[in-house]
């Protein structure tokens, strides 16, 4: 591991770290140890270890910057990928430590040195390299999905346990009954009802797949609210999953993309309804910081991103018309609430629905466990986390968890059917969208059971 410093720019390349995607120093001799952000960590409050803390795992990349520990320590590597990337952190940290982009780089130094077996590169290079790195290819395997649910399939599946043998059953509960039709950039647009203002929507790779109903609903709304919406051609996934499996390079490929896409098509606000997107998107510039040709678009582009909830609620909402008589409880997807900072947004178009009765949840701020592909690779701190959501949840009596993110909806709707409860689970555009008139769609999410 080479151990020499080297000055690049205002950024120093530390002892330990090499290659690009190096945990920047300034950031990390931020912390001043204080230990306020413990109790907001999950995995400190589930282990209870220092190690396992935001403070333990910043001490550990400064070991490795300082080359006391080796970059390829296990005690390392596990820490590194034990954290959830959740953000709880930052969000309380009273020197402003930049935490993310931190254990981001520390993961893409671990990509760029760790050796991996030919199995796992290739796994990895198929499922996150080619079948995220195309939009298309997505649509063409949840198209697959969708006949599998709608033929039954599913059913017939799960009666022969094949499903159990491959360890797969819980995979499956996550799945919500898919969209009817994907949501295709360029092929729908919605005109506002009044006004001259228009958004473009980013589609993401889930949301306008699986979930592609909650971007129509999320269109609808906006329409209503005075602003036209289309979805420009040539936009692809925003590489939030690539950055938190330290992906980088394939991560700024799909920003690229997307910047090229959305500069095309104005300077209007650019829309998103998952949590984990926005923040993404929201953090381009920093992103393509060191690339010449992308630094400034990224941080226009990023300028521009809005979370759906943010963005309505920035302006006075159009009064829904229908009184929706419901108990109903909202969990904070991570990146809404840490990474974001958007947290009374979603309330505020949740109390503008007549007739619904919202009850605060216990720890609504606390990761679910759901975070990017935790849940499928840490199965049991995740079921901790996701099981500890059902419990508060169930709790309030509330007959729909609300929440705005794909990926907190999945693990949601797994938890909660793993608690024994039938909760519906929605994202808030859908409620308004409802509240609107809008068509009444069958929860796009929900514990109930399809066995
Ligand atoms: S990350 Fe922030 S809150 Fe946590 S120990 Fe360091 S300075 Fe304190
Ligand atoms: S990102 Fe979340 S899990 Fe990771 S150290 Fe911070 S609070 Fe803990």
């Amino acid at each position: 591991m080479a151990v020499a410093v080297e000055a690049q720019g205002n950024l120093l390349r530390l002892a330990g770290y090499s290659g690009h995607d190096v945990p920047e120093d300034d950031l990390l001799r931020a912390c001043v140890h204080c230990g306020m952000c413990l109790p907001s960590c999950p995995t400190y409050r589930l282990t209870g270890q220092e190690m396992s803390s935001p403070r333990g795992r910043l001490w550990l990349m400064k070991s490795v910057a300082d080359g006391r520990l080796d970059l390829l320590d296990p005690i390392f590597d596990e820490q590194m990928y034990q954290c959830l990337n959740c953000r709880a952190c930052e969000a309380v940290c009273p020197s402003g430590v930049h935490y993310g982009p931190l254990v981001e780089a520390a993961r893409s130094q671990l990509e760029q040195h760790r050796p991996r077996p030919f199995w796992q590169r290739a796994v990895r290079g198929l499922a996150m390299g080619w079948l995220f790195g195309e939009t298309k290819r997505l649509r063409a395997l949840v198209g697959g999905l969708r006949f599998y649910q709608r033929t039954r399939l599913d059913r017939a599946v799960r009666r022969t346990g094949v499903l159990r043998l491959l360890r797969m059953e819980e995979l499956e509960a996550m799945l919500p009954p898919v969209a009817r039709r994907a949501l295709v950039p360029g092929r729908e647009r919605w005109t506002a009802d009044d006004g001259g203002r228009s958004v473009r929507l980013f589609n993401g790779c889930v949301m306008g797949t699986v979930f592609a109903d909650t971007n129509r609903a999320a269109a609808r709304v906006v329409a209503r609210n005075g602003a036209a919406v289309d979805l420009p051609v040539g936009q692809q996934c925003c590489g939030a999953l690539h950055v938190h499996a330290g992906m980088m390079d394939e991560a700024r490929t799909l920003a690229r993309r997307n910047i090229d896409a959305f500069e095309a098509s104005g300077d209007d606000p650019v829309v998103v309804t998952a949590a984990g997107c926005g923040a993404a998107l929201k953090e381009y510039g920093y992103l393509l910081k060191d690339d010449p040709d992308y630094a400034d678009r990224g941080a226009r582009f990023s300028a521009r991103v809005r979370d759906v909830t943010e963005y309505l609620a920035e302006g006075d909402l159009v009064p829904p018309p229908r009184a929706v008589r419901r108990t109903v409880t909202y969990q904070e997807p991570c990146h809404l609430v840490h990474a974001q900072r958007i947290s009374t947004q979603p309330r505020k178009l949740l109390r503008a629905v007549r007739g619904l009765t919202l009850i605060e949840m216990k720890e609504s701020s606390l990761c679910c466990g759901s975070a990017g592909v935790y849940n499928l690779i840490r199965k049991e701190m995740a079921d901790d986390l996701g099981d500890r959501k059902a419990r508060h949840a169930i709790e309030t009596t509330a007959t729909e968890v609300i929440t705005a993110n794909p990926g907190c909806a999945m693990q949601l709707r797994a938890s909660l059917g793993r608690n024994g409860s039938t909760a519906h689970v929605r994202h808030v555009v859908e409620l308004l969208d409802e509240a609107y008139g809008g068509p009444r769609t069958k929860p796009a999410v929900g514990g109930e059971s399809r066995r």
